[in-house]
């Protein structure tokens, strides 16, 4: 049997992932942070660690999935100021929203949801253990900042020195930090702010910085050395340095034995962001396409890699799904929940795929094979075990008829299926109706090749 390795950021290489605890994981992923709707970013990156999630509890594993909600920062009190509505009120309904969304798609819920604002004594906590080991200090603007340079480990994720890293940073003449990479991990509280943004403190008045929150959050569900802790690629640095500079700073030892980060969404290869405002929101793809098509779109990717967005790639996602269920809508196994028969051989090679850093597009394409096989062969223990092996991924849960019948175009199929009745009628020698099968298609649009394996490919003329 195969063992699971895991790209580990800190270590740039795949390792063999080995547990704390046999038989046991802890996992601590970077959630959202709830001022707005959920992005096909934010969808990638919970999808990638849900699969995971998926991956990690078929392997055997008792997991226990940390998802943080952010439910106090900069831009949340501005948003509800804006709405002039409350912290609270803004944060539940967009709690509600990101459920429903997550939900839609399919993904697991975490065993435990912490939200920030729960573990502001944890905060506090970890602050004066920095401050005691003169890691923290208190500058004249309020704020008490973290000192890099008392850390000797800084910069050890990102793989870059303090030099290196001070080198990418704007100098704010304003700052008082005394470096600036210094980061803030209590902000003095504003005059103009909501009292719902403020905590008392042995600073004064204030709140959490962002960092100091995963920190807190992380060593008070998991312990201060865990498994493994994931995000996306973008919080590598800063957000995932200062992580690791705030909890081994303070608690000393190792922080996390394996950091997992996802790849990015593009659009006209640029980066998918709020900040750049060429983002969709998961609630108006799913206005457009059918969520499972959404999961299958994403999943066809390998977690690391970048994911272009585009109508076209999902178009062809969607194709792709439909024939996944024509060929389970070949059999009758509508009401059946099958489970995985782990020693046939598409499911040896679907364990060494995921055990292989999550290698879901190979994976993939051995339910592609075994969609193959039943539509050669209509063999019900085939369409099992197509349908069980699916289930690991969260994809082919409904039974086939209603998928294809859901509004959800079947054209593909169609295709596929006609082109299986052409093989069969030249099979019995009835060329007439191949050829009549053939021209039915190229009436449509649909030119077929067909290739000297026996196989038939087509495309849209
Ligand atoms: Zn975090």
């Amino acid at each position: 049997m195969s063992q699971l390795k895991i790209y580990n950021t800190l270590a740039r290489d795949k390792q063999v992932f080995v547990p704390m605890e046999a038989g046991k994981v802890g996992m601590y992923v970077c959630g959202m942070t709830v001022y707005d709707f959920c992005h096909v970013g934010h969808a990638r990156m919970m999808m990638a660690f849900d699969v995971i999630y998926r991956w990690l509890m078929a392997s055997g594993y008792e997991v226990k999935y940390v998802r943080n909600i952010t439910d106090i920062d900069d831009k949340i009190i501005k948003r509800a100021v804006e709405n002039g509505e409350s912290i609270k009120q803004l944060v539940e309904r967009n709690v509600m929203y990101m459920d429903e969304d997550i939900g839609a798609l399919n993904m697991l819920p975490p065993t435990v949801v912490p939200r920030a604002t729960e573990y502001v004594p944890q905060m506090l906590s970890i602050i004066e253990q920095l401050e005691a080991k003169g890691l923290a200090y208190k500058s004249e603007d309020g704020d008490v900042n973290y000192a890099v340079r008392g850390f000797e480990g800084y910069g050890k994720l990102s793989g870059k020195s303090l030099d290196d890293l001070r080198a990418g940073e704007r100098v704010d003449l304003k700052s008082t930090k005394r470096d600036p990479l210094d980061f803030v991990l209590w902000k003095a509280a504003k005059e103009s702010e909501p009292a719902e943004a403020k905590w008392d403190s042995k600073w004064g008045k204030g709140r959490p910085g962002w960092h100091i929150e995963c920190s807190a959050m992380c060593s008070a569900t998991l312990g201060e050395h865990f498994d493994i802790h994931g995000g996306g690629a973008d919080l590598q640095f800063p957000h995932h340095e200062n992580e690791i500079a705030q909890s081994e700073g303070a608690f000393g030892g190792e922080m996390v034995n394996y950091w997992i980060h996802n790849g990015f969404v593009r659009v006209d290869n640029e980066k998918m962001s709020k900040s750049l405002g060429n983002f969709f929101t998961i609630r108006d793809v799913l206005k457009q396409y059918d969520a499972e098509v959404i999961r299958f779109f994403i999943l066809r990717a390998h977690y690391r890699s970048p994911l272009n967005y585009s109508d076209a790639h999902i178009d062809d996602a969607k194709g792709a799904l439909n024939r996944l269920y024509t060929a389970l809508s070949t059999v009758d196994i509508d009401a059946e929940s099958p489970t995985v028969d782990w020693d046939e051989e598409h499911a040896v090679r679907f364990r060494e795929a995921m055990d292989d850093d999550f290698n879901t597009p190979l994976a993939v394409a051995e339910l592609f094979d075994l969609a193959g096989e039943v539509n050669r062969s209509k063999s019900l223990d085939a369409a099992r075990q197509l349908k069980a092996l699916a289930g690991v991924l969260g994809l082919l849960e409904r039974a086939p008829q209603a998928y294809l019948q859901g509004g959800s175009d079947a054209g593909d199929a169609g295709v596929d299926d006609a082109i299986s009745r052409r093989a069969a009628a030249k099979k019995a020698r009835n060329f007439a109706e191949a050829d009549a099968i053939r021209a039915e298609l190229t009436a449509a649009g649909i030119i077929l090749e067909d290739k000297p394996d026996g196989t038939t490919t087509w495309r849209r003329a």
